[in-house]
């Protein structure tokens, strides 16, 4: 029999090509490998209604298990793939398990970064928030009135702090940078979200950092600040980025750099072996970006699936991402990565307005914050390239329809 497709990493991007090859009847036998329990689940609700108990977990899986059976795609889970034998064409599992593969699809993702153990952070009490047993485990603790230590201001962080003040907890959030989402937002955007968690009664602590956390019996207590401060907590969450999983594709000498590099066709350095998704890094407009969004992820499965199924294309797709806090949904399009001014349209009302990032006169990305509408236009105008003059963008009067559409 031929050798399957094999795929390792049995997440979003996983489940996209599945998807798509299926859809497109690929001919090829298929195998994903995934180390979790699960077939492929969606992340986002995780930091959001999953952990606030409104979501069951079977909404989270992105096909039931049946549908896999159904297409004949083999499913295995529980299974660490623990090297790639590229001479040989096979990946070996950490059971020892050796298995051919023809074309082999790495979508191994992202890991939450941790605390070093050397200042606590394998202490009882402290999470990261990734996979549907992060939460599993951490969940129970989140009862009204015990007291969380989030470090990091970035999305993940935010959303579980909002999640905390739904539920009742007191919550101090710790950011080492002048300002929460300094990394991925303007300004204007962090301010905003400033705002509402300080009006929802989260203690938020910009341009501090973590000196270490407090050990009673093993457990977590506390923190103790650079400024000698110290933070009383029961239980600490983490949320200080994540990093590529890497080391398989770096073991078997396939290029990396921060991410697996691959052109536009999500080719790695191999050219039996495609990657997508967290885990890599590709070509945009002549740089290398690695995306940790479901949209890259899903679309660059998507995009292995057809290429393998003998269509020949690249990846051209604008990034999306989006963040739901309290009432507040946040919508992003397109990458602001090298703006040098953002501008800001006011919204329909006092909590929504959106920020314009450009460079130069070129419109790069927009963060709409309760603004379907400048989402929706804003996307219209960047899928077209279109570059409308900053003081247009910025006119409330503008008819955001009449500029994506004229
Ligand atoms: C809490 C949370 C909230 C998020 N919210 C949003 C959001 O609101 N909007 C948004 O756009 N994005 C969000 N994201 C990001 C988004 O979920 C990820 O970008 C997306 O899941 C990436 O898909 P992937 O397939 O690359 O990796 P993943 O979905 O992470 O799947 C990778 C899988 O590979 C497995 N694996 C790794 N190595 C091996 C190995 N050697 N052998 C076998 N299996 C292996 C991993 O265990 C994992 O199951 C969120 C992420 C998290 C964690």
């Amino acid at each position: 029999m031929a050798a399957p497709i094999v795929v390792i990493g049995a997440g979003q991007a996983a489940a996209s090509f599945v998807s798509r090859y299926a859809a497109l009847g690929g001919t090829q036998s298929v195998l994903l490998i995934g180390e979790e329990s699960h077939p492929p689940y969606q992340r986002p609700p995780l930091s959001k209604k999953y952990l606030l108990g409104e979501l069951e977990r079977e909404r989270l899986f992105i096909r039931p298990p049946e549908w896999y059976r159904e297409q004949a795609i083999g499913l295995r889970f529980d299974t660490r793939v623990d090297a790639i034998d590229r001479a040989q064409s096979r990946v070996i599992t950490q059971g020892g398990e050796s298995i051919d593969y023809d074309k082999l699809l790495l979508c191994t993702g992202s890991s939450a970064r941790r605390l070093p153990e050397a200042i606590g952070g394998g202490l009882g009490g402290v999470y990261t928030l990734r996979t549907i047993a992060d939460i599993d485990h951490m969940a129970p603790e989140f009862q009204a009135g015990r007291r969380l230590l989030i470090v990091g201001g970035g999305y993940i962080g935010l959303e579980a702090a909002a999640v905390a003040r739904q539920l009742g907890l007191e919550v101090t959030l710790l950011e080492v940078a002048d300002r929460i989402l300094q990394r991925v937002a303007a300004a204007r955007t962090s301010a905003y979200f400033r705002a509402l968690h300080q009006a929802h009664g989260v203690t938020l602590r910009e341009s501090t950092r973590l000196s270490r956390l407090l050990d009673s019996d093993g457990r977590v207590c506390g923190a103790e600040l650079d400024s000698g401060d110290t933070v009383e907590a029961d239980l600490v969450l983490v949320g200080i980025g994540g990093s590529p999983n890497t080391g398989l594709a770096e073991a078997a000498g396939l290029d990396c750099d921060d991410g697996i590099l691959v052109d536009a066709c999500c080719r790695t350095s191999d050219p039996n072996i495609y990657a997508a998704g967290d885990c890599c890094r590709f070509e945009r407009g002549g740089h290398r970006v690695r995306l940790e969004s479901v949209q890259n992820a899903a679309d660059q499965g998507d995009l292995v699936a057809r290429r393998l199924a003998g269509e020949d294309t690249r990846y051209t797709a604008i990034p999306w991402f989006w963040s739901d806090q309290y009432d507040c949904k946040l919508q992003i399009v397109g990458l602001n990565q090298g703006y040098d001014e953002a501008v800001i349209r006011p919204g329909s009302s006092d909590s929504s307005l959106s920020v314009w990032y450009y460079r130069g006169d070129e419109l790069l990305a927009i963060d709409a914050m309760n603004e379907p509408r400048s989402y929706a236009f804003g996307r219209k105008i960047l899928e077209s390239g279109k570059h409308p003059p900053k003081q247009v963008v910025t006119d409330p009067a503008t008819d955001l329809k009449s500029l994506a559409m004229g």
